[in-house]
């Protein structure tokens, strides 16, 4: 299997509801040889018509996260589900159910030395976590599998919420992803 083959698999897939308004679906975009990927939840609008993942008002702040600790240009980017999700809608679980083994596969695939999780449900999904929040696991350090480490952070569209640059999480994004550097170097 090679990411071309999989990016036409997932354009193709019908395997939950989201297929029914994707006018594209949502693949990667980035350097798929990076150590590390960062994992986001489900498309919005904007990537919707695009097809690229993280090109609206969220993507713009991860565009500056990762600027600000040296890595843009430098990281793989996708996320959990691949259709987009109407603004206000909740994600449903089985459209995760459905569309998580497309992630596991980019995985295989791409081999990343650490996956940075954005937002609860691409954290919960890849750690197997059973927390309540996402504070709780926040810049810990879990195993996918033996190659793959994981550093579950909080979504640019939450840090958008609170304010943005300005919120009193968003030194704590900058310090997980200062930390996914460090284990890709050891
Ligand atoms: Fe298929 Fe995933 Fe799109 Fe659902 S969200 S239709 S499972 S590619």
């Amino acid at each position: 299997m090679t990411l071309e083959k999989l990016e036409l698999e997932i354009s193709q897939c019908t395997n939950c509801d989201l297929h029914i308004d994707r006018r594209n679906s949502v693949f990667a975009k980035g350097d798929h040889t990076s150590d590390i990927m960062i994992c986001g939840m489900v498309p919005a609008n904007e990537e919707n018509e695009m097809g690229v993942p993280f090109v609206g008002r969220s993507g713009k702040l991860l565009d500056t996260i990762l600027d600000e600790v040296g890595l843009t240009g430098k990281v793989y980017i996708t996320n959990l589900v691949k259709c987009f999700l109407a603004a206000g809608e909740k994600l449903d679980s089985s459209c995760i159910d459905a569309c998580s083994s497309f992630l596991d596969r980019q995985i295989l695939i791409t081999r990343p030395k650490v996956i940075i999780t954005l937002g609860g449900d691409a954290s919960y999904y890849l750690t197997k976590s059973n927390a309540k929040s996402l504070s709780d696991i926040r810049g810990d350090v879990f195993s996918y599998d033996k190659h793959t480490k994981i550093i579950p952070t909080y979504h640019p569209s939450y840090l958008l919420r609170k304010g943005g640059k300005s919120s009193q999480e968003y030194p704590t994004v900058l310090e997980d992803l200062r930390l996914a550097k460090k284990l890709i170097a050891e």
